[in-house]
């Protein structure tokens, strides 16, 4: 992991929990609170919903908060649609935008991601952006090539001015138990480095780069520790207090 920058680790709590789930960031607060002093940031996404209450209630324990998603334009006629500055409104300082259950189940294309990134900046928030291959890309060679386009086509260019966060989440490695091998993380989290410093100058390597898909306590060191990997999107491991601990305890 490159020292100089702070890891991060987020939970994307995605369509799960209600209103009682809150007692697990509660847990959570209690055992970052009492045990040794975290050495990443920690940012929980619930459901927009939750997002005030877990906001109020994580600003005791130092616990940020995201949305998982925004619309990219500010106001207007959109039902259903949250904008960034509601999110903001409701606490947030982060919000995931483009991951793959969206691109996949809301069509989203990289322009709109890309302006949802414009549009989360607008509002203040820092923007985790998801990018990642299906296995089928993987399977014929084209995983890098495939990042690479998305990151052509989702990161603005404000990306070089503003704080953005890049998560690298290959699909077929999202809630499956599955992940790449150490060495494949590697790899893809290095030639994302040399995008962003190619595009973004030295700014480019102060960019956090996550690892997301299946990252489990019992996985969460060995990726940590791989070069340029500078914290964890987390789904599923995220739910509960302590298994999110384990993983937040593994930088
Ligand atoms: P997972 O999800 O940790 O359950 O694989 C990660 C994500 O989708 O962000």
């Amino acid at each position: 992991m490159t020292t100089t920058i702070t890891p991060l680790i987020a939970g994307n709590w995605k369509m799960n929990g209600a209103m009682a789930s809150l007692s697990e960031l509660q847990a959570l607060a209690v055992l970052l609170t009492t045990g040794e002093a975290p050495r990443a940031m920690v940012v929980v996404c619930p459901p927009a919903t939750m997002l005030a209450a877990a906001s109020a209630q994580g600003a005791l324990s130092g616990i940020l908060t995201g949305g998982q998603d925004c619309h990219w334009e500010a106001h207007g006629a959109h039902t259903g649609d949250i904008s960034a500055g509601m999110l903001a409104d409701a606490g947030a300082q982060y919000v995931i935008v483009g991951h793959s259950e969206r691109r996949a189940d809301h069509h989203e294309t990289d322009d709109m991601v890309r302006a949802k990134v414009e549009a989360a900046i607008g509002a203040g928030l820092k923007p985790i952006i998801c990018v990642g291959e299906t296995e089928d890309e993987r399977d014929s060679g084209k995983a890098e090539n495939v990042v690479a386009a998305q990151l052509a086509g989702s990161v603005p260019e404000a990306g070089g001015q503003h704080e953005i966060i890049i998560a690298y989440e290959p699909v077929w490695a999202i809630g499956t138990g599955r992940t790449p091998t150490y060495d494949e993380i590697a790899t893809m989290h290095n030639g994302i480095r040399h995008i962003l410093t190619n595009r973004f100058g030295e700014r480019g390597a102060t960019i956090r780069i996550l690892y997301g898909g299946s990252v489990k306590p019992i996985n969460a060191r060995e990726i940590l520790d791989i070069n340029d990997v500078n914290g964890a999107l987390v789904g599923g491991a995220s739910l509960l207090a302590n298994d999110f601990y384990t993983i937040i305890s593994a930088v």
